[in-house]
């Protein structure tokens, strides 16, 4: 069996890990169009040993994927290089949202729920309670904002939701899809007809038995929130690149596919250099890169494929002398109610300390990119605003010691409402055509990396 891998960020490079366990004896190539692998992670250091995130940063470690990935992470025996961030830490319990001119903690206990905590006009728990009594609604998806107001209110959809998805997600949560991005909640109105009722069953409810590894019960005995390496996220795609290539993948950097044709059961597939005879594709590009690859033979499969559209986002990492934050936590999020050019800052030497320096990533763009930066023309732009809003919002008076600033484009694709049909379109495609590809990356089945992780070993 002869296959390629499309694209070399971490779901190509753990598609080929996959396979490598799975069909040891076949030949497995790899094209990444870049220089590196790696994709969206991507950390730098600077000058001064500090690392810069570009993208990716933590990722979490309960559900089935996080799961999945911390198993991986042992087999790849990287377990030393975890760097956790503790559930009783600030960092993990103070989570910021800027709302109406001011800084405002979100409730982080149960305790908290029934407390009066600003912006909100009563304790949280009152919401959950009222939700007891919404009536359920039958459909098949919706915006997770309209979502969230019809089951808990406007202050919900509006200060917990709408800036969590531009965390998630870069997102507006006007038009991303509920059934998608928190399938459970959606789920539980749609079993239970209420939220509340189905956190509570699910609480009660038998566990589902997760990966047994020695790393998943170091993280339950500590009490991890999320987690990186010591050197930065990038350890784990860069790891899974030198074990792929030990294995015998081999892996062509600066190879970018240009054609895609489907010649009866076999690919002739096309870089700018030559073109090759595979079996089978796995793509872990973005559906929207491979509808122009496929368009010619397939114009029906691009129609869809191009309907997952990605949003840019610019990334300003900012690093300051001395500690600076007054309120240590996680950072903070700007509910896009608030009409600012900026998403939110991650303060991420409160998350893994930087040689008591400060530093800051502020995040800007997504849905609102061009709304905001259309008429932007050099990196200094966005690095004036993303600064003045820090030096505001955090009173910060000094200036940064270094900077850097990259625009992320086409980075996040959106799981608009209606996204799951497009998913089964494309699928159901596939399937009829009998083409040898199958799909994977952050474009069809969640956008974090434990998803596109999980969703690589399943494939
Ligand atoms: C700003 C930002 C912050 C994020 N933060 C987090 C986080 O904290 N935690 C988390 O879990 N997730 C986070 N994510 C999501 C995470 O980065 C992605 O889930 C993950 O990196 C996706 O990997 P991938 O391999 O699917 O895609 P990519 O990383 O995009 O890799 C695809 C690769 O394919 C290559 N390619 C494209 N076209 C071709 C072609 N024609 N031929 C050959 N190669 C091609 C590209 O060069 C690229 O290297 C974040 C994403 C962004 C943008």
């Amino acid at each position: 069996m002869t296959v390629l891998v499309l694209g070399g960020g971490v779901s190509g490079l753990s598609t080929a890990y996959y396979l490598t366990k799975q069909i040891p004896f076949s030949s497995i190539s790899l094209w990444e169009a870049s220089q590196r692998t790696g994709g969206w992670i991507k950390s730098q250091k600077n000058e001064k040993g500090i690392i810069f995130e570009q993208a990716a940063r933590t990722l979490r470690p309960r559900s089935e994927a996080g799961a999945n990935t911390l198993n991986l992470i042992e087999e790849l025996q990287l377990s030393n290089d975890i760097c956790p961030i503790y559930s009783n830490s600030a960092a993990a319990k103070n989570r910021l949202i800027f709302v109406k001119g001011k800084l405002h903690a979100l409730p982080s206990s149960p305790i908290s729920l029934f407390k009066k905590t600003s912006p909100f006009s009563k304790p949280l728990i009152a919401s959950f309670l009222k939700e007891f009594s919404v009536p359920s609604k039958r459909i098949k998806d919706e915006p997770i904002y309209d979502f969230m107001k019809r089951r808990f209110g406007i202050e919900v959809a509006d200060y917990l939701m709408s800036p969590l998805i531009c965390g998630i997600c870069a997102g507006n949560a006007k038009e991303i899809s509920v059934y998608f991005l928190l399938g459970k909640l959606f789920e539980y109105e749609q079993t239970y007809g209420s939220i509340t009722k189905g956190l509570i069953f699910n609480m009660l409810a038998k566990k589902t038995e997760l990966p047994k590894s020695s790393l998943l019960s170091k993280m339950r005995q500590e009490k991890w929130s999320v987690y990186s390496f010591h050197s930065g996220l990038e350890t784990l795609p860069k790891k899974i690149h030198k074990v792929i290539e030990s294995k015998g993948v081999e892996m062509s950097l600066n190879t970018k596919c240009t054609k895609i044709e489907f010649n009866k059961k076999e690919l002739i597939i096309h870089n700018q250099k030559n073109t090759v005879r595979k079996k089978h594709l796995f793509s872990t590009i973005l559906s929207e890169q491979l509808a122009v690859l496929v368009r010619d033979e397939h114009p029906k499969l691009s129609t869809l494929l191009e309907k997952i559209q990605s949003v840019n986002v610019a990334i300003v990492n900012l690093h300051f002398r001395g500690t600076l934050i007054k309120d240590p936590g996680f950072g903070f999020l700007v509910p896009p109610q608030e009409n600012l050019p900026i998403l939110g800052v991650i303060y991420d030497s409160c998350c893994f300390e930087q040689k008591g320096d400060t530093v800051l990533t502020v995040m800007m763009g997504g849905h609102w990119f061009k709304k905001y930066f259309s008429n932007f023309t050099n990196d200094q732009q966005f690095y004036e605003i993303a600064l003045n809003h820090v030096k505001r919002i955090l009173n910060i008076t000094e200036s940064p010691l270094s900077y850097k600033v990259t625009i992320l484009e086409k980075c996040i694709p959106q799981y608009t409402v209606g996204h799951r049909k497009t998913i089964e379109q494309i699928e159901d495609y596939v399937r009829k055509a009998e083409l040898p590809l199958s799909l994977c990356g952050m474009s069809y089945n969640g956008v974090g990396v434990n998803d596109v992780i999980l969703a690589a070993k399943n494939l």
